[in-house]
């Protein structure tokens, strides 16, 4: 996806190129007075800035405004990369009228310098904003979700931290759908429990929104794509199934089998009335 869009910044760059030069022959000088461009784009300079401030800081309030671990740990996963990356890409707009609101003389060839420049350095600096964001940034957004995923819950019966269940204790409190789902998508539910009166709080984590480090690269860009059960689990025997990874940074793509566990029926408890 990045070469697709540097393929596409310099055939532009090719596009623009002659047209500057076919520019250069009419060039004139035109002694006139900008200030009234300079002042439009000095403020809109400035409006682009303040509202990718205010994007960003948007997020941020309504990230520390957000109650409860798991509801933060949500909220990050969905929209602190793209609420970013659209402050950043307004501010690098504004930055554009910015870096062109002195101007003091014009000739239809520094027209075309200018925009050509404009241009290419705002393309420049979004590609870097965009590799840091999506290869880099993903490590320090891992090492906050981890940390909520893993907060003592308060449990709002008696306000003491739960406990987190293990993957076996767990199975007792997630009804069969759940352990469907954790046994087939790449879905983990964690319990909590307060062991005073008995109460639970589970949590819901979709593997698919979550991308692994990637063994080849190194990246946190290494998500599962594709899942299939090879063997379905009997009452008696293990089923077994396939995962797909594929990393969105290097390409490199790896299976792992996991065993599901066997179809255990649930005794239930019919009432034999
Ligand atoms: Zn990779």
């Amino acid at each position: 996806m990045n070469k697709e869009f540097l393929k596409k910044t310099s055939m532009f760059l090719l596009l623009i190129l002659p047209t500057l030069v076919f520019a250069q022959v009419e060039e004139e000088e035109k002694p006139e007075d900008y200030s009234s461009w300079n002042h439009m784009a000095l403020n809109i300079g400035l409006v682009c800035a303040a509202i990718g401030i205010l994007i960003a800081l948007g997020y941020f309030i309504k990230l520390y405004t957000t109650k409860g671990s798991k509801d933060k740990y949500d909220f990050i996963n969905k929209y602190e990369i793209s609420s970013l990356w659209v402050a950043i890409i307004i501010i690098i707009l504004g930055g554009c009228f910015f870096a062109n609101s002195s101007i003091t003389h014009l000739t239809t060839m520094l027209i075309g310098v200018r925009i050509f420049v404009s241009v290419a350095m705002a393309l420049i600096v979004a590609v870097i904003v965009q590799n840091l964001l999506k290869f880099y940034y993903p490590f320090y957004i891992e090492k906050r979700l981890k940390v909520l995923r893993y907060q003592p819950r308060i449990s709002p019966k008696t306000g003491k931290p739960m406990k987190l269940l293990s993957e076996e204790e767990e199975d007792v409190y997630l009804d069969e759908g759940m352990q469907a789902e954790e046994n087939v998508f790449s879905v983990d539910y964690d319990v909590w429990i307060d062991q005073e009166t008995g109460y639970t709080q589970i949590e819901k984590y979709a593997g698919h929104l979550h991308a692994l480090q990637c063994p080849e690269c190194n990246y946190q860009t290494f998500k599962i794509v594709k899942e299939e059960i090879v063997k379905q689990p009997t009452e008696t025997e293990e089923g077994e199934i396939m995962k797909h990874y594929q990393c969105g940074y290097c390409g490199y793509k790896a299976r792992k089998s996991g065993v599901l566990k066997r179809q255990t029926k649930v005794e239930q408890s019919t009432a034999t009335a």
